[in-house]
Order: C-alpha cells, then sequence, then structure tokens
C-alpha cells in the first residue's frame, strides 16, 4: 500500500482525506494507495515526517501549523514555496530527498484568473498568515498593478511585505478602491460571524465596485463575506475550490497522474 497524508494539529476537521481518497478511486489506484489524516504537534513534526517514507508513505500535505516547518525540513524546495516562506505538500524520493512545493499559490492564481484579469489589477489581501503569503505572492507573480496588505496585527503585514512583497496598510483599507478583495484571515469560520467582524467593512455596498472577492475561509455555510459579496453581484471564489485546487495539484505531484477534479469536487461539496 502506498500511503500519503495530511500532517496537522488539530487536523481532524480536514476535508483532505475525502477528497483524496475520492480523487484515488477515480483515477483507478484506490486499491493501492491510501490517503489519512496524521495529527502531529509541533514538536513531533520534524521526527514523525523523517519516519513517514520507512512506513510507506510518498509524501503529505502539510496544514496548520506545519506549513513553515515542512519547507524548513525539506531536502529541496520549489522557488515558489522559498519566496512564499511555506509548504503544503512535501514529496519523499526513495533516495531520502524531501521536496517542498507550496500549491495554495497556483490554486489561487487558478481560480482568481478564471473570473478576472489578475494583470494590473488592484488587490488588498487580509491576513497576514500563510494563506495570505501565498496570496500575496500569487497576485504579485501574476503581474498584479497594486498589493496591499491589512491585518490585525500591523507587525506582521509589514513582516509579510517585506519578505514577500506588496505594501502595507497600517489604516483598514477602503475597500472600494480595490478590484480583488483577498480574506485570508479566520474571520467567518465561526457560525454567527457577520461582515461587521472585517473592521474594512461598513456596509456590502463597498464590495459593489469590486471585480472579485477570494475567501481562504471555508465553513459548513456560505462566509459572511461571500453572502455580501454575492448580494453585491460581485464573483466569487470560495475556500473549498482553492482546497480543490491546491489538492489537485498536490495530487499530481504524489501520483505523477492528472488530478479527476470532477471526483475531487464531488467529495468536498457531498
Ligand atoms: P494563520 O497563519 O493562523 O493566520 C491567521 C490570520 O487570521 C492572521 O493574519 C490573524 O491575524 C488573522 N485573524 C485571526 N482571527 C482574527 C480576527 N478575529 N480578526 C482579524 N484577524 C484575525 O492561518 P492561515 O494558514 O493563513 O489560514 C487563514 C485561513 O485560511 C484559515 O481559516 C484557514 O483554514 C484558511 N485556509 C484555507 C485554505 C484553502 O485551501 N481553502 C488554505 C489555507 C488556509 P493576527 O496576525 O493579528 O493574529
Amino acid at each position: 500500500m502506498k500511503r500519503l497524508g495530511v500532517v496537522g494539529w488539530p487536523v481532524a476537521h480536514s476535508r483532505s482525506p475525502a477528497i483524496q481518497n475520492a480523487a484515488l478511486r477515480a483515477a483507478g489506484l484506490g486499491d493501492s494507495w491510501r490517503y489519512q489524516l496524521l495529527p502531529v504537534p509541533p514538536e513531533l513534526f520534524d521526527e514523525t515526517v523523517r519516519a513517514l517514507p520507512g512506513l510507506g508513505f510518498r509524501g503529505v500535505n502539510a496544514t496548520i501549523p506545519h506549513k513553515a516547518a515542512a519547507l524548513a525540513l525539506a531536502t529541496e524546495a520549489t522557488e515558489r514555496a522559498t519566496a512564499i516562506g511555506a509548504a503544503n505538500t512535501l514529496t519523499f524520493d526513495r533516495d531520502g530527498a524531501i521536496h517542498a512545493d507550496n500549491t495554495d499559490a497556483p490554486a489561487f492564481t487558478s481560480a482568481l484568473a478564471a473570473i478576472v484579469p489578475i494583470s494590473g489589477c488592484r488587490a488588498v489581501v487580509m491576513g497576514a498568515g500563510g494563506a495570505a503569503r501565498a496570496a500575496v505572492w500569487a497576485l504579485l507573480d501574476a503581474g498584479a498593478g497594486e498589493v496591499r496588505v491589512w491585518n490585525r496585527t500591523a507587525a506582521r503585514a509589514q513582516q509579510l511585505c517585506t519578505e514577500v512583497g506588496g505594501t502595507p496598510v497600517a489604516e483598514t483599507p477602503l475597500v472600494s478602491r480595490f478590484d480583488v478583495i483577498v480574506n485570508a484571515t479566520s474571520i467567518g469560520l465561526r457560525e454567527g460571524g457577520s461582515l461587521a467582524d472585517f473592521p474594512a467593512f461598513a456596509h456590502q455596498q463597498q464590495l459593489m465596485s469590486c471585480r472579485a472577492v477570494v475567501d481562504f475561509v471555508y465553513a459548513e455555510r456560505e462566509t459572511p463575506l461571500l453572502e455580501a459579496a454575492r448580494h453585491a453581484g460581485v464573483p466569487t471564489v470560495d475556500g473549498l475550490e482553492l482546497l480543490v485546487g491546491q489538492g489537485a495539484l498536490a495530487f499530481e505531484l504524489f501520483t505523477g497522474q492528472p488530478a479527476p477534479l470532477e471526483a475531487m469536487q464531488a467529495a468536498v461539496r457531498p
């Protein structure tokens, strides 16, 4: 049995096993490959991941809080993972090499480019964690004209911009100035949230001049930001679409086969 998995802490909520096992079955690999949850606390990340190839693992996805540690552990990394400072996909070679990549960024680019031209656009990214770093890098790589970064803790936005690019905004950004709004904070994750949780929004009408809204968060119900964008008639990309996109690219790195996208989409929205 060839093994794959998602390493996180906590990780029980992850939809990756459902998506990846559906993909393996659809690709005819269901009898010989299996993808599983791997709950691993930070202090055990390195030694656990190093042991995985010996247990039959061909690769893993890394999620919160391990994406920076995954990059640091790798023996080789793609240019984008290095620039972003985080890896979400590790693949293991027979000779002991560990390759790191970041598939959050290209998944973001594909999904956004499908609804709006990125080149020359003015974008604001809210957040300064791993998702925000991938979004900022992807926007700049695709030729965005302006990328502003706002974060609750301003010093982290400053650090992100120093390391990845973009311009920090200390004050709450005026969202109507931007073509593309990206939520890469955790706002919207919990039940009962509203647009008012975002300091940047006084009213959903501010969204009406935007051309696209992307929300990394995925929850049981539509997030407040995506609901407001829908009411304002603005095209959106949701967290589940990004999750499938990054998972599809990881599947191809793991197996060398094209990802069966339809099966993955069906598994993420059962
Ligand atoms: P992270 O590194 O933990 O960063 C969390 C960010 O959210 C930080 O910028 C934090 O600000 C901000 N934040 C948290 N609570 C906030 C609040 N109440 N008000 C304002 N800002 C708040 O997480 P991450 O990995 O970047 O992920 C961010 C979100 O995207 C998570 O919900 C994650 O599940 C989701 N995500 C989805 C995908 C996908 O494929 N769809 C991929 C990656 C991540 P401070 O710096 O001030 O703490």
